[in-house]
């Protein structure tokens, strides 16, 4: 997690960037000029920590009597910043230490969390569903760019983003997830760059890999792009100086 004093002015330029890009998807569209606007789903419109927490909860009331350091911590848990990119990172922080039912529930937790099921425990981002709107009714296609999987997790995304009220199934929008598990996320982000290329002229990206966000920007330096500060893996590159960092995607 970031920890960072958002201020006046930043929330000023998250406002002008994010209505920058509505305006140049109309402009576009105005000239019969195909748009695309990019959106990473985890860390990005969605935070996936609740989902996390979620799971954590479940295998603790599951499987108490084996796990008697997670089931003493989930009693204390009050605060989802304990949450981290990696679920043993979150466990040692909560005070789980016994290796054995880290790799226990480190099992039992990627079940889940990488499956259809559990995506509704997401937490939608501020102002993400009010924005894809918009930027889909200014005539851009939206591009829902993600790691997760055909196999485990394609119906669970769409089902997602239709609880939630996000554009999906219609005109103007696309999900593209990764029809094998084993492609690194950002070697099939990259995949997919002359595929969108031809597609239309891409506008915005949206991400909170910084390393995702430098190879897209890098095939996109035509388009604005945004790195939404939630998670982000950790050793990540800086994200370059060209790429806005916005908090959420509220204009207030
Ligand atoms: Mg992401």
């Amino acid at each position: 997690m970031y920890t960072y004093n958002w201020t006046k002015e930043d929330q000023k330029l998250q406002n002008k960037k994010l209505e920058e890009v509505i305006e140049i998807i109309k402009e576009k569209t105005r000239k019969q000029i195909s748009t695309l606007a990019i959106f990473d789903l985890d860390g990005t419109l969605f935070d996936n920590r609740t989902r996390t927490i979620f799971i954590l909860r479940e295998i603790s009331e599951q499987f108490d009597r084996e796990l008697p350091e997670l089931s003493e911590a989930m009693d204390k848990f009050h605060e989802l910043s304990v949450v981290e990119y990696n679920p043993v990172g979150t466990l040692k922080r909560i005070g789980v230490r016994s290796e054995e039912e880290i790799a226990f529930i480190e099992k039992e937790w990627a079940k889940r969390f990488f499956s259809d099921e559990y995506q509704k425990f997401d937490f939608p981002m501020s102002g993400g569903k009010s924005y894809v709107t918009r930027v889909h009714e200014a005539g851009a296609t939206v591009i829902y760019l993600t790691g997760r999987d055909v196999g485990r997790m394609l119906v669970g995304t769409t089902d997602c983003l239709r609880l939630y009220g996000f554009p999906v199934g219609i005109v103007g929008t696309m999900i593209l997830v990764k029809e094998d598990v084993a492609v690194e996320d950002e070697i099939f982000k990259v995949e997919v760059v002359d595929y969108l290329k031809r597609l239309g002229s891409v506008v915005a990206v949206f991400e909170n890999e910084p390393l995702n966000s430098n190879l897209l920007h890098k095939a996109f330096p035509e388009a604005l792009s945004f790195l939404v500060m939630t998670q982000h893996r950790p050793d990540s590159p800086e994200a370059v100086s060209e790429i806005f960092k916005i908090k959420d995607f509220k204009i207030r």
